[in-house]
């Protein structure tokens, strides 16, 4: 598994110390609060249970599987394929994603959450790739910012495959081509 890793973008300890910082930044931002992180799955998990344990003011966690079809190409839509297990009316929502892309699932998710009755939504994202932006969506928390290379592991997937890598890393390319 990890020979078919051509580069290590961001390690171990790299994510470690970041979801720290995070956790430090969300706990001041939500004194006083009770937010309730929302992982989409199944990229988010391993960067949820690491950010999660920094975080120090009551939360509550859930999760929800949603996949984009492009049946509209240009405007994208998202089916819910697992909902959320509770209601999330007048809840301050914080969705935890592995990476922002295109940006086209997280605004969905963003407008299913308000229309659900969440009081305020915001997103924490392991990753960022700016540069394959299209539609106008900005992650309020951003792990780390990548160039546009296709990675996987600490979540991120190939074929369902690397999620379990413990660091972020670009996939060799005779791995696509089988
Ligand atoms: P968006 O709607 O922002 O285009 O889609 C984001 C989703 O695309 C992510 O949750 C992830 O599943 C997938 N994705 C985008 N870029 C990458 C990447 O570099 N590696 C992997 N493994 N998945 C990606």
């Amino acid at each position: 598994m990890n020979n078919d890793i051509k580069e290590i973008l961001i390690t171990e300890d790299e994510i470690i110390n970041r979801c720290k910082e995070l956790g430090k930044e969300i706990t001041k931002d939500y004194q006083g609060k009770t937010p309730i992180l929302i992982g989409l799955l199944k990229g988010s998990v391993p960067f949820l249970a690491e950010l999660m344990k920094r975080i120090e003011i009551n939360m509550e966690i859930d999760f929800m599987d949603v996949s984009s079809y492009s049946g509209t190409e240009s405007t994208g839509d998202v089916r819910i394929d697992k909902d959320l297990s509770n209601s999330i009316v007048g809840d301050d929502v914080i969705v935890v994603e592995d990476i922002v892309d295109t940006g086209k699932t997280l605004q969905k998710v963003v407008g299913l959450l308000y229309s659900k009755g969440a009081n305020s939504v915001r997103i924490v994202s392991l990753l960022d790739k700016p540069e394959r932006r299209i539609v106008d969506l900005k992650a309020d928390y951003i792990g780390f910012t990548i160039p546009d290379a296709f990675v996987v592991g600490f979540g991120l997937d190939f074929n369902q495959k690397y999620r379990n890598l413990p660091y972020v890393g670009i996939l060799k390319e005779d791995c696509y081509k089988e």
